[in-house]
């Protein structure tokens, strides 16, 4: 059965060794359906580890993550996966048509390949083809452009009919065409009812987000509605910036005496 894509951490911690500092501590996060989610932080903050805790990659420490109100290890562990798509900076083609590189491991069903190509918003790059979704790729085949590549990838995750997509920084080599691109493939993902968690640092592909959880240092920073947490962070901007004018502008007596 299809899952409704409604997620929870509870009180999430993570440690890769015993003796190492938490990679994830008190991650607490609910995504309704249909809800997308940007996770947002430094390199290091602990985003990957958050998604990878999904298909169960690995299990967390402490704390409890639930999909449709069960907890993860009451699933099967393939009816668990076979729920959420996962896109990484790395998709890998294979030597072989585009089709083919969709359908990945499964039978080629044309018609639901064109329709995921067309909800990662590759329609019109299809369209131009002559070979159409029969173009091969690999070597002596054509060259795709990273977003195009990334958006493969997309179509590929949907094929599987997940639940759940998850993009982890999928736009760490777009120009601003493919920021769009992709833009316009998670707002196809929100019309399809898909809960979506996308890893990102673009402000254009934040703006598609519902909600925003801020990572810093294995712990939340900032969490829920996007506009409430981006307000949050531009006030907190404000402060640190007025704390610092405030401390160079030192009352006339505080300042150290010159010799
Ligand atoms: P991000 O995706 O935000 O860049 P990661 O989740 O990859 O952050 O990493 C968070 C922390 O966990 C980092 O300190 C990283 O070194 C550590 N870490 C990530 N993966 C592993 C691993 N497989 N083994 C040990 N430490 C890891
Ligand atoms: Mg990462």
């Amino acid at each position: 059965a299809r899952a409704s894509g409604d997620i929870r951490f509870v009180g999430v911690t993570l440690r890769y060794k015993d003796d190492a500092a938490a990679a994830l501590q008190d991650i607490s996060l609910r995504v309704q359906p249909g809800e997308t989610v940007a996770i947002v932080g430094t390199s290091g903050s602990g985003k990957s580890s958050m998604v990878n805790l999904l298909p169960r990659f690995r299990d967390p420490n402490g704390g409890q993550i639930l999909l449709d109100g069960v907890p993860l290890q009451d699933w099967n562990l393939g009816a668990l996966r076979s729920q959420i798509a996962f896109v990484s900076q790395h998709v890998v083609m294979l030597n072989d048509s585009i089709a083919f590189n969709v359908a990945l491991g499964q039978q080629v069903d044309r018609l639901k390949v064109t329709s995921c190509l067309q909800a990662a918003n590759l329609e019109k790059f299809i369209a131009e083809l002559p070979q159409g979704i029969d173009t091969l790729l690999g070597h002596n085949a054509m060259q795709l452009s990273g977003g195009q590549r990334q958006r493969i990838g997309l179509a590929r995750a949907l094929y599987g009919e997940p639940a759940l997509v998850v993009l982890d920084e999928p736009n760490a080599n777009l120009d601003d065409e493919g920021e769009a691109a992709l833009v316009r493939a998670v707002q196809g993902l929100k019309g399809k009812g898909k809960t979506v968690v996308l890893i990102s640092h673009r402000p254009g592909v934040v703006s598609v987000a519902d909600r925003l959880l801020i990572l810093h240092q294995g712990m939340v920073q900032a969490s829920g509605p996007r506009d409430g947490v981006l307000a949050a962070l531009q006030k907190q901007r404000e402060q640190a910036l007025a704390a610092a004018n405030a401390a160079q502008v030192a009352p006339p007596g505080a300042a150290p005496a010159a010799n």
